[in-house]
């Protein structure tokens, strides 16, 4: 599959294509440059541009959004309910903003629709980056946390923890994000059950069927296109 990454920053895509990796089961595809917005809101404000222009311009089979919690309300089983939406929680409002503007788009040339996946590190992605290694970093004790008015730790204790400062060139951040992503990598199933904000973006990336060769033909028919040329299944 051919994937877009939306995300902070190059060290946060850096890492996320080899999470990408590690929960999906075929070959994935990176569709490069990967695109960028600096933190919230922004991701938000450019992501409907971002899915016109795979919509329109690429062969992106779907986009991946990641961004960092902060103090927002972290996505929980409650949110997962249809017809759900906690206008704070980041994970309900990037899924909203896919949703309404997926449905505006017209059928183009056979263009399967574009998919979504959409993560949220709690409260940042150096918590991703620490889990398995502390384990007092999970997204649960994150939620206590703010229940109590208690954190357990700050973000920029968390990157003094994978860093050694909190303010690290990008080399270095690349770095360090490499060498603990490569964990999760070998075995994703700690991260997947304490980051459930990773977790929902591995079962949406799961449940990805790119659309086969011959869709793209029907749906290009029924759109008064020009089906193209058959293609042998590539899969
Ligand atoms: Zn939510």
């Amino acid at each position: 599959m051919k994937l877009a990454i939306l995300s902070e920053s190059p060290a946060d895509e850096a890492a996320l294509r080899v999470l990408v990796e590690a929960v999906v089961p075929g070959p994935v595809e990176f569709l490069r440059p990967a695109y960028r917005a600096r933190g919230w809101p922004s991701v938000a404000q450019v992501l409907p541009a971002v899915i016109r222009h795979l919509h329109f311009n690429t062969d992106a089979d779907g986009i991946l959004v990641e961004v960092d919690a902060d103090d927002s309300v972290v996505h929980t089983e409650q949110h997962e309910r249809p017809d759900y939406f906690h206008p704070q929680c980041r994970i309900c409002r990037l899924r909203a903003v896919m949703r309404q503007t997926v449905k505006r788009l017209p059928p183009i040339g056979g263009r399967a629709r574009i998919l979504r996946a959409v993560g949220v590190a709690v409260p940042a992605i150096e918590a991703w980056y620490l889990c398995g290694r502390d384990e007092s970093v999970t997204e649960d004790a994150w939620i206590r946390g703010q229940a109590t008015g208690n954190q357990p730790y700050s973000r920029a204790e968390l990157k003094w923890r994978v860093y050694g400062t909190d303010r690290p060139t990008l080399e270095h951040e690349i770095a360090c994000a490499l060498r603990e992503v490569a964990r999760h990598r070998r075995d994703p199933r700690r991260l997947l059950n304490d980051f459930p904000g990773f977790a929902y973006l591995a079962t949406d990336l799961r449940s990805w069927r790119p659309a086969a060769p011959d869709e793209r033909n029907r749906a290009a028919s029924s759109a008064g296109g020009v089906a193209p040329p058959r293609t042998p299944d590539a899969r």
